[in-house]
């Protein structure tokens, strides 16, 4: 057996069975990593050390190496969040899901590139390089958590954590052919998550299978009273709902999500997984979204405005970079945050200043926030006939490496299937479900209401053993 391919729950067993060591499975790991990330790039920082903290512990994760998105804090272990304005931050404390980690004998193995401050869905935006799709090296990963889903896509690590906040967990999932997970807001702490648009803004699982990401959300989720909006919950242990029936189950599939600018290859791959589902007795219903087609548009203002208010910190006094040559401290500030940040996150600083200033917040940030409602009044109207509701996770299978990068929009309508549910706070998650002609994977998604993960775990994990899909042997000639 290589010890690169294991689950989560496989590697566990054979750690607890005492068949290998955790150093061993870390060493397994690392030499992979050294051989083939250099074609992937998925890692900013690779942590080659960290197994000497975590030897004399137990836990749910004992010796499981798990790879991290770069704007999740760890404690002593940069965090860059893909910016030069963070190239040399080292954080002081750990996020709460780290501390979660680490308190059931997680292994932190490194740390994943991302786009800059989680703005962009292709890992391109990264300050430092792009990272490639282990499926097809000339395309991309998807992102902002490109990294994450690449290193579990090339077994670079047992599984990751990503964040998500219009799609960035999901969208890398099915490009990358993983299972990602996008919590209720809420339920997953924010504590040392780098804040993007906090009222959006979820930390959540990658992995190989839907088991893992049951198991893995059963430990980072629950209450946190460090972060505000964290929800009053506890969590549970959500294996429990993999191996329940789906007899009788209600699913949604709403045309909007299958309308214009999906590929038509996505459509037929997705239907065909849903017809599967039916096989098992799930009544399939048609629902209707119809304030699907202001979604972007409405992220678009709502994730830049809170951006444009998180990212003043960045101002080169008290931590992260600061140039070397200034005037006097306008000039400093100015030149800081020239260099520190890049295009894309100018551009949303800019959206979002516009966005917010005296004049223009009615018509933008309020109309948006009002918008934001009649979407969320949207899913309440549907999942009042269905307990799910399906769709494809991206328009498009993992494209090539520079085709959007010079076309904003273009980019932002490969979130056009994801945001709408981050505006509603629902949780939802990838599944791959088949190939394209190009032997690319396709994700569907699975749609709850909130709190209602259970679900997906059910729903996901029928799925996963009826649908034509394996997880691809990455050895790139390696
Ligand atoms: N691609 C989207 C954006 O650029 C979503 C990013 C994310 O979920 N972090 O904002």
């Amino acid at each position: 057996m290589e010890l690169h391919r294991l689950t989560i729950l496989e590697a566990r067993n054979l750690l607890e069975k005492g068949e290998i060591s955790p150093s061993e499975l870390f060493g397994a790991f690392l030499a992979r990593i050294e051989k083939v990330d250099p074609l992937i790039k998925a890692y900013i920082t690779i942590c080659e050390k960290e197994i000497e903290d975590i030897v004399e512990k137990r836990g749910k994760l004992y010796g499981i190496p798990i790879a991290v998105k770069d704007n999740i804090c760890t404690r002593s272990i940069r965090t860059t969040c893909g910016s030069r304005i963070l190239e040399n931050f080292i954080p002081p404390y750990d996020a709460t899901v780290i501390s979660k980690l680490k308190k059931e004998g997680a292994v932190i193995i490194g740390k994943t590139n991302m786009d800059e401050f989680a703005m962009g869905s292709s890992t391109e935006n990264s300050a430092f390089f792009a990272t490639r799709n282990p499926w097809d090296l000339e395309r991309v990963p998807g992102g902002s958590s490109g990294g994450s889903a690449a290193s579990v896509a090339a077994d670079l690590c047992v599984a990751s954590l990503g964040s998500d906040t219009g799609g960035s967990i999901r969208q890398p999932a099915s490009f990358c052919g993983v299972v990602g997970l996008k919590p209720t807001y809420g339920r997953v702490s924010r504590f040392g998550l780098v804040a993007f648009a906090s009222s959006l803004d979820q930390i959540g699982p990658i992995t190989k299978d839907v088991a893992d990401c049951a198991y893995l959300f059963s430990i980072i989720s629950g209450f946190d009273p460090l972060d505000s909006t964290s929800y009053p919950i506890e969590s549970e242990d959500f294996t429990k709902y993999l191996g329940r029936g789906v007899k009788n189950l209600r699913v949604g599939i709403p045309e909007e999500y299958f309308a214009l600018g999906v590929d038509r290859e996505v459509k037929e791959v997705v239907l065909r997984a849903v017809e599967l589902l039916s096989g098992e007795g799930v009544e399939v219903l048609e629902v209707k979204l119809p304030h699907t087609e202001y979604a972007i548009a409405t992220y678009y203002i709502i994730a830049s405005a809170e951006a444009s208010s998180n990212l003043e910190r960045y101002d080169g006094v008290k931590y992260g970079f600061r140039v070397g040559d200034y005037r006097n401290l306008d000039d400093m500030y100015v030149k800081t945050r020239t260099f520190g940040f890049g295009k894309e996150v100018k551009r949303r600083i800019m959206m979002g200043t516009f966005s917010l200033a005296t004049g223009y917040y009615d018509a933008y940030f309020l109309r948006a926030s009002k918008i934001r409602a009649l979407i969320k009044r949207d899913f309440d109207e549907a999942f009042r006939k269905v307990d799910v509701i399906i769709t494809p996770t991206a328009p498009t299978t993992a494209f090539k490496l520079g085709e959007k990068l010079e076309d904003p929009l273009t980019m932002y309508m490969s979130d056009v299937l994801t945001v709408p549910s981050s505006l509603a706070g629902l949780p939802a998650m990838n599944l791959p479900c088949g190939l394209d002609s190009n032997n690319l994977p396709v994700g569907l998604q699975i749609i709850a209401p909130l709190f209602r993960e259970d679900l997906l775990f059910t729903v996901g994990y029928v799925l996963e053993s009826l649908v034509p899909f394996e997880r691809k042997e990455v050895p790139l000639g390696v």
